[in-house]
């Protein structure tokens, strides 16, 4: 994240010796933060300059940080007005996030910054393997932008599914950590609104926000449907026995439908009779497909009892199979549905805010 020095630093640190060595303190912790590539200071230049000046006849890391936030002020610079998040450290009352031309900014006050604030962001997926796939998308949406050379830090935390609203809960009431909780929609159609998950994570910050940790649900029903379709085909390209199964998926492969598809679950006939706006909306999608126990056949009258499948899942784990292959890519521009382009530029645009680490040229700075 971008950790913004706020101009009220300088009037605070003038106030008085003691003051002066509070912002030394926080700076040296952010020093280190941006050594170890966990996070980016940046500072307009008359903040750095003024800090500056009263650092005269002293050495140590926050003077350091402090002229390297004057040399990189073009390169960080840019970044810093780009991002859409960003937290700003200044003598603030009390910690909030304000929205500022459409970026929000977390004011946090001087006080409250300590080591494990500034530690990598935490990204709190359902599965931690769903980190390593919202990284990936990242990169490939930044690829085009002026952000290619920004490299992310952030620490994967597994919420272990239906947990994850307890974990966010965690999280928020036991640390100091930053986090962003990313969460599956499990929308199954239009008109339906979030799933159960999706749901507790939203009431959580209803009723306990922290501005140091925020959440996003995903543009789709789960992370799967996130993956291009060029990956399950190469995925399952040499297995016979996904070659029907693809072919009926790749029908269901269109802008405003495949987003809502649950590839992880089976559709019963079952599910399809009633008025619910699931049934009403796949009843009709898969109107031409024959299988299905007759109405009035005893078999049918539960969904537990109901055996047939009008679209029989796709794979048990079917980021499991492509996850390899997308990590393997080369990073290009793939073919992608303009809905789930726009649910990937979402993420992309949450992690950049909450991981940009550094620009191609300050990695090692
Ligand atoms: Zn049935």
């Amino acid at each position: 994240m971008i950790f913004q020095l706020d101009n009220s630093l300088v009037q605070f640190a003038a106030e008085g010796r003691d003051n002066l060595e509070i912002v030394v303190s926080v700076l040296e912790l952010l020093s280190v933060a941006q050594r170890e590539g966990s996070h980016l200071v940046f500072a307009e230049l008359d903040v750095a300059d003024g800090l500056i000046g009263m650092l005269e006849g002293r050495d140590g890391s926050a003077r350091s940080l402090l002229l390297k936030v004057i040399n990189q002020y073009p390169r960080i610079g840019s970044l810093a007005y780009g991002v859409k998040l960003k937290a700003l450290i200044g003598d603030f009352e009390l910690p909030q996030v304000s929205v500022v031309e459409g970026v929000r900014r977390i004011e946090y006050p001087l006080g409250l910054v300590n080591s494990n604030l500034l530690q990598k962001s935490l990204i709190l997926v359902e599965n931690l393997t769903d980190a390593d796939f919202y990284r990936w998308i990242t990169n490939a949406v930044l690829i085009d932008t002026n952000f290619s050379g920004v490299s992310l830090a952030l620490e994967g935390y597994p919420g272990g599914g239906n947990t994850t609203a307890e974990a966010y809960d965690n999280l928020k009431a036991n640390t100091s950590r930053l986090c962003l909780c990313i969460v599956d929609s499990d929308i199954r159609a239009p008109l339906l609104g979030p799933g159960e998950t999706a749901k507790k994570v939203i009431k959580s910050d209803l009723i306990a926000p922290v501005v140091r940790a925020n959440y996003h649900v995903i543009g789709a029903c789960s992370i799967e449907n996130l993956i291009p379709f060029y990956f399950f085909e190469q995925a399952w390209r040499d297995d016979p026995n996904y070659s029907e199964k693809l072919e009926v998926y790749r029908a269901h492969y269109r802008e405003g439908h495949w987003k809502y598809l649950q590839l992880k679950k089976n559709i019963s006939c079952f599910e399809l009779y009633g008025g619910s706006a699931f049934s009403v909306y796949w009843s009709s999608e898969l109107a031409a497909v024959e299988v299905g126990c007759v109405v009035d056949r005893p078999s049918c009258g539960r969904k537990s009892s109901c055996n047939e499948y009008k679209l029989p899942l796709l794979s048990g784990s079917p980021l499991g199979a492509a996850l390899p292959l997308i990590k393997a890519a080369v990073i290009e521009r793939q073919q992608l549905l303009p809905d789930i382009r726009v649910a990937w530029e979402n993420i992309a645009e949450e992690i950049l805010g909450w991981c940009c680490a550094s620009t191609a040229h300050t990695a090692t700075a």
